[in-house]
């Protein structure tokens, strides 16, 4: 199939390499040009110049921070696409702006998936991503070969904005116990217990989490917190999975305080900081380091 992609960052880069290398036909667009011609270079993928080069596309993917941005180039594209043309957003969107978008590009005969992801760099890198779809049945099946190149598990969920909603939800849950982790590690230690030891067992109990197996393992006790995923991006998915349990009426003083944290931690570490180093945010309020 021919397919445009938008946005070639830490998602982007390598889930448009994996769709070239499943045989596909791939244009390249983002905002720093030079960015889309070495992609083009190392993965044979084609670098388009100009935005409206990609509406010669069948489907056109977009992998950008917020819905704000994929609302932008989707404005922009419109007069240039062509009836039937199959936007999936692999962006970890909000669903009321995606059903917004969705509306927008019917007006040029185009259809909408929300398609977001989990599993960070590695399973992008790897094509073993687990993806959330929001849209109509017909389209998920037609987006399906190209999902297969990306992903191992790839459930529709429901309507345009099911997949983002869903995203959104996973996400608040990987932030809550990201800090939850971080306050029963720390007090361990003053306790006299070793953080890796206390692992060791609470990942072979009810207690363990990709936070307790992953993160803190390979990335918070050893202080090297690489940036794969921005703490900037987390804070946005958990303002959004506020909105979704708003939305429902559902009371969720847990949803709640996750999002004031998660604002504090991207206001005082910083936006572009990795996800996992929130941890210093209970880390200062400790006085302490858990190591
Ligand atoms: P990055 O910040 O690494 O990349 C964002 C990309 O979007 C950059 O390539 C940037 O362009 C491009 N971009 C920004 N604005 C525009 C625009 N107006 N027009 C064209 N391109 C633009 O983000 P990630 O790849 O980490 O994340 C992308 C999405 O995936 C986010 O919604 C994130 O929440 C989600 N996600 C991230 C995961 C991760 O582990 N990193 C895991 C799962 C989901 P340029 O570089 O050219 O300036």
């Amino acid at each position: 199939m021919k397919v445009g992609w938008i946005g070639l960052g830490a998602m982007g880069w390598p889930m448009a390499k994996n769709l070239r290398r499943a045989g596909h036909e791939v244009l390249v667009y983002t905002r720093t040009r030079e960015k889309a011609k070495a992609h083009a270079e190392a993965f044979g993928t084609r670098a388009v110049e100009e935005l409206e080069g990609l509406a010669e596309a069948e489907a056109i993917f977009t992998c950008l921070p917020t819905s704000n941005e994929v609302e932008e180039v989707a404005r922009a594209l419109l007069p240039h696409l062509r009836p039937g043309t199959l936007w999936i957003d692999c962006t970890s969107g909000d669903p009321a702006a995606s059903r917004r978008i969705a509306a927008l590009l019917a007006e040029a005969g185009a259809r909408f998936l929300d398609a977001p992801v989990s599993g960070g760099t590695a399973g992008a890198e790897a094509g073993t991503l687990a993806i959330m779809v929001g849209g109509d049945a017909a389209d998920f099946e037609r987006a399906r070969p190209l999902f297969e190149a990306l992903g191992k598990t790839i459930v529709h969920l429901g309507p345009v904005g099911a997949g983002h909603a869903t995203k959104a939800v996973n996400n608040t849950l990987l932030a809550t116990a990201l800090l939850a982790a971080a306050e029963g590690l720390l007090a361990l230690k003053r306790a006299g217990v070793a953080p890796e030891k206390a692992l060791e067992v609470i990942n072979q109990s009810s207690g363990r989490s990709f936070a307790t197996e992953v993160l803190f393992p390979e990335r918070v006790l050893d202080r090297s917190f690489p940036l794969t995923f921005k703490l900037g991006l987390l804070a946005k998915d958990v303002r959004i999975g506020n909105r979704v349990v708003e939305d429902a009426d559902v009371p969720s003083p847990l949803f709640h305080l996750t999002r004031e944290l998660y604002q504090a931690a991207a206001r005082t570490i910083g936006e572009d900081a990795d996800h996992t180093e929130a941890v210093k945010l209970v880390e200062s309020l400790a006085g302490e380091e858990i190591r």
